[in-house]
């Protein structure tokens, strides 16, 4: 047997196989039924949506040598033909091939033609957007006294480019993409009959790629069926290498290297994408895509909420990173990368000047340049990522060096003293505010405008979410007062105390002692000190137990960096 392309094998011969075109396939029927048949139509949509196969079942179905009830038998013939190529009066015209103005006047003079067996010729012209002007007008006349037998069919992609003489004179049907689970579903029930070993990850990501194509995803699962080997399962990284693309995961960490200025990073990932042959185009449209997404995210939250939108709560997350300013230019400039990347030699270098470029951008962004002039950030805090990476080497020198019992020891202590610190909150509410400076609580809340940029980092999201959801209320040289709505946000609050005091650390390059508590608690010890500020003596400094540790500091930084890699788990554990 001759070997047969998967989509012609899987090419619906009948309406009820036809996916994802319903409205179409319901009116088509209709008119069949009702013997309502036209001599013109249009069929608009996009490559791969079933256009030619729903034109060609429906040929076969109005020519039915024996209609019972006005619809097909099944049986006869027609019907029944293996090959809709055998059939001599559906005609078939490829306009891309045969664009010239003779095939036209050759279709001109066979159509007044009886058919040989069918009640109609139907001549289906695939692509007629490509039709020459001359072929057009010679198209034009037949279409406007047709012979009774015939039925034209035109197909296009682009029906922007046809003459409205030309679509006036015809029933147009506009083909949707189809959906990304209904190519799923299709392409489940082919892989099964095919015995196609696919996970379904990997199936999806075929769906999803295929942008509503059915008939490209199908190729692409044959393509990928015969690249891994026999009997072995199809996995989504396989997708991954066929298509030169990469995963979504890999993709936010490009967004998080720009986030967090590391040219490093960025470079050493499109070295390895670059050896690996990975297309640089495809990437930046998965790239466009998450900004778009984003983008709808900030400007429609209703409207993105209803989308069917892949890894919504990173989007919503990644959101807080962007100004809608900041996504547009990068929409902009990710376009215009496409672009320059299709005609470009060296994609990969394209695509690293966006990154990069970007970034540059980015440091001298407006905002955070007035920051710096006003003092409020220090410039070297702009590189905070680097810091701690350098850090984490570090520790894990010491990791190899140390005795790991030495460092559950010190970890264990540094436990001991957070748990002070969460037992004697009314001490540092006390000095909090016996210390308050507004100046620093200023400084301190304006730096933290910032937090969100934090929500993508893997080590201090969880931290950056807890001090985003509350407020700060007192600020003294060495301390920071936080209120929360709820207790539950102050029991996260306490249960990370360790990492916001480095995140915290990161920040200012300074280990403040931090507390917080209910806004329903503060508003009633708030009164007390109100009061006591109006004696004479004011408020008097209680001795802080985080002293006695001071001297502990180069222990404390090991244990932050500890923390930092492996979490507060580490800690949790040595409790017992
Ligand atoms: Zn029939």
């Amino acid at each position: 047997m001759s070997y047969k392309a998967l989509y012609r094998k899987y090419r619906p011969s009948t309406f009820e196989n036809v996916f994802g075109q319903d409205h179409i396939v319901k009116t088509l029927k209709n008119a069949i039924y009702n013997n309502k048949i036209g001599h013109a139509y249009l069929f608009c949509g996009t490559r791969g949506t079933g256009k030619t196969t729903i034109a060609k079942i429906f040929s076969r179905m109005i020519n039915c040598l024996e209609m019972k009830e006005n619809m097909p038998c099944g049986k006869c013939e027609i019907c029944t033909a293996n090959n809709i190529d055998d059939i001599a009066d559906i005609i078939e015209i490829d306009a891309a091939s045969n664009n010239g103005v003779d095939e036209i006047r050759e279709l001109k003079n066979k159509i007044k033609l009886v058919p040989v067996l069918c009640k109609y010729k139907v001549y289906i012209i695939d692509e007629v957007h490509m039709l020459s002007t001359g072929a057009f007008n010679a198209l034009l006349k037949t279409l406007e006294e047709p012979p009774e037998h015939a039925i034209f069919i035109l197909a296009t992609t682009e029906p922007q480019k046809l003459p409205i003489t030309i679509i006036s004179r015809c029933q147009r049907f506009d083909f949707k993409k189809i959906s990304v689970n209904d190519i799923f579903k299709r392409l489940r029930y082919i892989s099964d009959c095919e015995n196609i070993k696919i996970d379904d990850d990997a199936l999806y990501e075929i769906s999803r790629i295929s942008d509503g194509a059915l008939r490209d995803s199908i190729c692409l699962l044959e393509q990928v069926s015969s690249f891994v080997e026999d009997n072995k399962n199809i996995i989504v990284s396989d997708i991954y290498e066929i298509k030169g693309s990469i995963s979504f995961d890999e993709l936010i960490n490009l967004i998080k290297f720009y986030l967090n200025n590391d040219n490093e990073k960025i470079l050493e990932k499109i070295e390895d994408m670059y050896l690996k042959g990975k297309d640089f185009n495809l990437i930046s449209q998965d790239l466009l895509l998450i900004f778009r997404n984003i983008y709808v995210y900030k400007k429609a939250k209703m409207y993105f909420d209803k989308q069917d939108i892949q890894n919504k709560e990173i989007i919503i997350k990644l959101s807080n990173n962007f100004s809608i300013k900041e996504i547009e230019n990068i929409i902009k400039k990710l376009d215009e990368t496409i672009n320059q990347i299709r005609s470009s030699h060296y994609p990969n270098i394209i695509f690293e000047t966006f990154l990069l470029d970007n970034i540059n951008n980015k440091e001298i962004d407006k905002n955070f340049s007035e920051k710096i002039e006003e003092g409020i950030i220090k410039k070297e805090n702009l590189n905070i990522e680097k810091k701690v990476e350098k850090k984490i080497d570090n520790v894990l020198e010491i990791e190899n060096n140390e005795s790991k019992d030495k460092i559950k020891k010190i970890l264990k202590n540094e436990k001991k003293l957070i748990n002070k610190q969460i037992q004697n909150k009314d001490i540092i509410i006390n000095n909090t505010i016996a210390l308050a400076s507004i100046d620093e609580k200023k400084y301190i809340i304006n730096a933290l405008k910032d937090i969100n940029r934090y929500l993508v980092n893997d080590k201090y999201k969880i931290c950056a979410s807890i001090i985003e959801d509350s407020n700060i209320v007192a600020c003294s040289v060495d301390h920071i007062l936080f209120t929360c709505k709820y207790e539950s946000i102050v029991n996260e609050f306490d249960n990370n105390l360790l990492m916001i005091i480095n995140l915290l650390y990161e920040i200012f390059s300074k280990k403040y002692v931090v507390a917080a508590i209910t806004e329903k608690y503060w508003n009633e010890k708030r009164p007390y000190y109100v009061n006591l500020m109006k004696t004479k003596d004011g408020i008097k400094l209680i001795e802080e137990i985080i002293d006695e540790n001071n001297d502990k500091i180069e222990n404390n930084e090991i244990i932050d960096n500890y923390v930092s890699i492996f979490g507060n788990d580490l800690i949790e554990m040595e409790d017992e």
